[in-house]
């Protein structure tokens, strides 16, 4: 396999057609270990819209990803066989029919035993995701790096269902497994004074940014190896990251994570049993020079990575 797929065939970063890392486009799953998905929905959003273009500026930014990674000293392409699966048929109109594409999309790739990453989209996609997974793994242990709680009652009158709602859902369908869910980089003003109180009610520990900057991503994350004793699905919110690093995307929150802090955060996984991932909320309408979309990408980068060295 090609060290650098995405400069294959004597292709440059900004020539030729765009998928993820140039890899194939293909909905042929068979010896295929890991496929990468768009969810391009951002009809759950509350405020600014924008990341149905998330995927495809996603897969353009990857583009300039040379293929070797030097931290964890491997070329995650040359050790899976990998493709990009292209995108859901998303309803930009029914979050409802939308949902229900992503579970039966995603349940086709799982299925077939293929490790499913999936680039968002808005995070009510991560409902959809986790069903999908739960049924073929039984709940799941669940690493979700956010500003946001997202664990939030209804916002908008009779719809139970936006990007600030998935993990209330997701416990209360018993997706998750008890006590294996963790809220990582959680800050900002809130909806209501118990919002906190209700998401450790419903079973989550929420790590705020200020446990995160006191105790370091280190301490982090040996709670986070402590606690996840099943199979693990990681969920990034790309707003966990500062504006600074992040300004494109929906629900922006001061005060976050470092690119590098997030960085770090996901390269730390490696040891536990990954069993899928998304990456949800670049909006690129609001995006200054992709850096968000980069920062994306590169995270991408650094779970296919992990999945190369899952038995290392
Ligand atoms: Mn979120
Ligand atoms: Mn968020």
């Amino acid at each position: 396999m090609n060290d650098n797929p995405a400069f294959g065939a004597g292709l440059q970063p900004f020539m030729g057609i765009t998928s993820f890392m140039r890899l194939p486009v293909s909905r042929e799953l068979k010896n295929v270990d890991v496929a990468i998905m768009g969810a391009p929905f951002d009809s759950g959003t509350s405020y600014r819209t924008g990341t149905r273009f998330g995927p495809r500026k996603i897969r353009e930014t990857s583009l300039m990803i040379w293929g070797h990674n030097s931290t964890l000293n491997v070329t995650p392409l040359k050790k899976l066989r990998a493709v990009d699966y292209g995108d859901v048929s998303v309803i930009p109109t029914s979050i409802e029919h939308t949902m229900t594409a992503i579970t039966n999309t995603a349940s086709e790739v799982i299925n077939s035993g293929t490790t499913l990453i999936t680039l968002g989209g808005d995070h009510s996609i991560a409902l959809p995701l986790l069903r999908a997974h739960a049924k073929k793994h039984g709940p799941v242990s669940l690493v979700h790096i956010d500003a946001h709680l997202d664990t939030w009652e209804s916002e908008f009158e009779g719809s139970p269902y936006s990007h600030g709602t998935p993990f209330r859902y997701a416990l209360q369908e018993g997706l998750i497994r008890e006590g294996e869910y963790v809220q990582i980089g959680i800050r900002g003003p809130l909806s209501g004074e118990n919002d906190y109180a209700d998401a450790q009610k419903l079973g989550a520990r929420t790590i705020t940014i200020h446990e995160v900057m006191e105790k370091g991503v280190g301490e982090i994350l040996k709670e986070v190896h402590q606690r996840m004793k099943g199979p693990v699905y990681v969920t990034v919110d790309i707003d966990s990251a500062d504006p600074a690093f992040a300004p494109g995307t929906g629900t922006p929150e001061v005060g976050g994570l470092t690119s590098y802090q997030l960085l770090q955060l996901v390269r730390g996984l490696h040891g536990l049993n990954l069993i899928g991932f998304d990456l949800v909320e670049v909006s690129p309408p609001f995006d200054h020079g992709d850096i968000t979309a980069i920062l994306a990408s590169n995270i991408v980068f650094e779970y296919l990575s992990l999945l190369a060295i899952k038995n290392r």
